[in-house]
């Protein structure tokens, strides 16, 4: 029995058809609860994690189609607790639109949350045109958390892609705990 629970937002950003549906639905063969927001286009995945005696909930939005309304978008990002960025290895825009996506987001959620950079379609190995050290590359570059390979189509990582997401989360949390009560910890609370 979970004693303690925590909610997280989690958006999934990136070009069109790049995997995003498909990641979720990968990872989505465990039991998911799924609701879809009219109003922006929008279908929220939950997903509930057993961390311990800890039941983490990820909330996971994904923009059906590509918004038109920058009202839209911020709505989409605004709240966001972790981004997972999405590109397609065998389409280079995909790749060179990371930035504006990055941009989009900063704009939406000006504080620093935990970002996981995802290199999709791997599979497609002989019409791979994205290497793995750009990838890096741009990782380090943009401070991202994390990169990461994928293949909705194999599965290959999407385990390791929402264990990763989770692992950040939790360790942002404790981080910001830590920030907000260390002023405290020499002062008298108990009395
Ligand atoms: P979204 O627009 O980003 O949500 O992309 P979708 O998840 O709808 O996927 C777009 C297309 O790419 C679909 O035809 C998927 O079957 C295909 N696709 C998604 N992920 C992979 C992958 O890892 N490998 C391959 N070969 N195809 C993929
Ligand atoms: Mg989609």
């Amino acid at each position: 029995m979970a004693t303690n629970e925590h909610t997280f937002k989690l958006v999934i950003v990136g070009d069109a058809a790049v995997g995003k549906t498909s990641l979720i639905t990968q990872f989505a063969t465990r039991k998911f609860h799924k609701e879809y927001l009219q109003t922006i286009g929008c279908q929220l995945n939950v997903a509930e994690l057993n961390v311990g005696d800890v039941l983490i909930r990820l909330v996971i939005w994904d923009l059906a189609g590509q918004p038109r309304f920058q009202s839209v978008r911020t709505l989409y990002f605004v709240g966001s607790d972790a981004a997972i960025v999405v590109y397609d290895v065998s389409r280079r825009s995909t790749f060179e639109n990371v930035d504006g996506w990055l941009m989009a987001l900063k704009r939406a959620v000006p504080d620093k949350i935990p970002m996981v950079l995802v290199a999709n379609k791997v599979d497609l190995a002989s019409q791979r045109v994205v290497t793995a050290k750009e990838g890096e590359q741009a990782c380090l570059g943009h401070e991202f958390d994390a990169y990461l390979e994928t293949s909705a189509r194999t599965g290959e990582n999407v385990g390791e892609l929402f264990d990763t997401v989770t692992r950040l989360l939790i360790q942002d949390r404790l981080t910001e705990l830590r920030e907000r009560l260390t002023p405290f910890l020499y002062t008298s609370f108990a009395s």
